[in-house]
C-alpha cells in the first residue's frame, strides 16, 4: 500500500510518501517562514499561493525519490483541518483531483491527530490507550487517547501554547521566529538558578496549563535589568523560561497518567522536538515505569508523513471492519479534535 499524504493547513507545503510496510519512503517540505516574516505573521492569501506554487512539484519530487509512479498510489491523506480555508482549498483541491483521476480514496485528517499520531513514525511506535502531550504552535493540551478516533481533552491552556511561549521569548532574546530551537540551544549555554521565573499552574488541582504570564515574565525581567543584557544572561534566561516550561510539563503530564490511570505517554507537536523537555519526560518517567513516546526530531513540526501515517491507521482499522466515512470534498478551517472522531 502507498499513500501520498500532504499537509497545506499554514505556512508549510508537506508531502510524503508512506507505505504502512516499509515505513516513509521520501517526504518533502518546504517553509513559507521567510515570506511572511516581511510582514510580522502569516499573510493568508500569500499562504494560499505558495501552496499553489508548491504543492505539484513536491509531489513530482517524493515521487522521483521514491521511485514511484502515480498508479502506484492506493490512497490521498490530506489536511481536512483546523486551519487557513484557502490554504486547505489548494491541498484538498490537489488530494481529491488526484484521488477522481486515478480512483483511488482520499482521506481527510484533523491536524491535530496527525501530529498526535507522528510517533507511529518512529522506530518505537506507541500502542493505544495512552496519555498524550500536544506542544504545538497553537496548542498544549493532555489528551486521554482510549483508541484511534478515541480523543478526550482532560487539559489545556488557558492562555498561550507553549511553542507561542517558546517563539515570544525567543524574540524578546534578538532571534528570529520561529525561536523553539534557539532559546533550546542558548538554555543549553546556559546556567540553571541563576534567574527566577514563575512556574505557572504547578500546583493546580488540575492538567491545564497557563504560559501566558510566563513570557510576561520573560519581558519584565529583561526590562527591570539593570547591567547589559550579555550572551551570559541571555542564556541564563533562556535557561529559567525551558526550565520552568519544562517542570511544568512534566508536573502535568505525571499529574494526567496518575489521575487516569495510565503506564504511556505520547509527546507530539513542535516543542516535543526540544531536547531539554525529552530529556526531564524521560527520566521522571523512567523512574515510575511510564514508557515515553516521540515523534523523530524530523516530524515534530508540521509535515506531510505524519498526515500520511494518520490516515494508514484509519485504513488498517477500515481494513478491519471499521465503518468508512464518506464525506466528500470538505474543508473544516474549524474543527476539534474530540469532534474529529472516525471510529
Ligand atoms: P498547531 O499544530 O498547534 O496548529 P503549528 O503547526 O504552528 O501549530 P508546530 O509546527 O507543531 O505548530 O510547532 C511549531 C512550534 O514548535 C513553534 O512554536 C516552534 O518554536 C516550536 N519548536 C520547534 N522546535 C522546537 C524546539 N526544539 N524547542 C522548543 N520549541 C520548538
Ligand atoms: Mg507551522
Ligand atoms: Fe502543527
Amino acid at each position: 500500500m502507498l499513500i501520498l499524504g500532504i499537509e497545506s493547513s499554514c505556512d508549510e507545503t508537506g508531502v510524503a510518501l508512506y507505505d504502512p510496510e516499509k515505513g516513509l519512503l521520501a517526504d518533502a517540505l518546504h517553509s513559507q517562514i521567510e515570506m511572511h516574516r516581511l510582514y510580522g505573521g502569516v499573510v493568508p492569501e500569500l499562504a494560499s499561493r505558495d501552496h499553489i506554487r508548491r504543492v505539484i512539484p513536491l509531489i513530482n519530487a517524493v515521487m522521483d525519490k521514491a521511485g514511484k509512479k502515480p498508479s502506484d498510489l492506493s490512497a490521498v491523506a490530506v489536511t481536512e483541518g483546523p486551519g487557513l480555508a484557502g490554504a486547505l482549498l489548494v491541498g484538498n483541491s490537489v488530494a481529491h483531483g488526484i484521488g477522481f483521476a486515478l480512483g483511488v480514496p482520499v482521506i481527510g485528517i484533523h491536524h491535530l491527530e496527525g501530529h498526535l499520531l507522528s510517533p507511529l513514525l518512529s522506530d518505537n511506535p506507541p500502542k493505544f490507550p495512552f496519555i498524550a502531550l500536544l506542544v504545538s504552535g497553537g496548542h498544549t493540551q493532555l489528551m486521554e487517547v482510549k483508541g484511534l478516533g478515541e480523543y478526550s481533552v482532560i487539559g489545556e491552556t488557558l492562555d498561550d501554547a507553549v511553542g507561542e511561549a517558546f517563539d515570544k521569548t525567543a524574540q524578546a532574546l534578538g532571534k528570529a521566529y520561529p525561536g523553539g530551537p534557539a532559546v533550546s540551544a542558548m538554555a543549553d549555554m546556559g546556567q540553571s538558578g541563576v534567574i527566577d521565573l514563575p512556574r505557572p499552574l504547578l500546583h493546580s488541582p488540575d492538567c491545564n496549563f497557563s504560559f501566558s504570564g510566563l513570557k510576561t515574565a520573560v519581558m519584565n525581567t529583561i526590562r527591570k535589568h539593570s547591567g547589559p543584557l550579555t550572551d551570559e544572561y541571555k542564556n541564563d534566561l533562556a535557561r529559567a523560561f525551558v526550565d520552568s516550561v519544562t517542570e511544568v510539563l512534566v508536573a502535568k503530564s505525571l499529574r494526567a497518567l496518575k489521575y487516569y490511570g495510565y503506564k504511556s505517554l505520547v509527546v507530539a507537536g513542535g516543542v516535543s522536538a526540544n531536547k531539554q523537555l525529552r530529556e526531564a519526560l524521560r527520566s521522571a518517567c523512567g523512574k515510575r515505569g511510564v514508557k515515553v513516546y516521540f515523534p523523530p526530531a524530523a516530524l515534530c513540526t508540521d509535515n506531510g508523513a505524519m498526515i500520511a501515517a494518520a490516515a494508514a491507521a484509519h485504513l488498517k482499522e477500515i481494513s478491519e471492519g471499521a465503518s468508512e466515512k464518506e464525506d466528500g470534498f470538505s474543508i473544516k478551517p474549524r474543527w476539534s479534535l474530540e469532534e474529529s472522531g472516525r471510529a
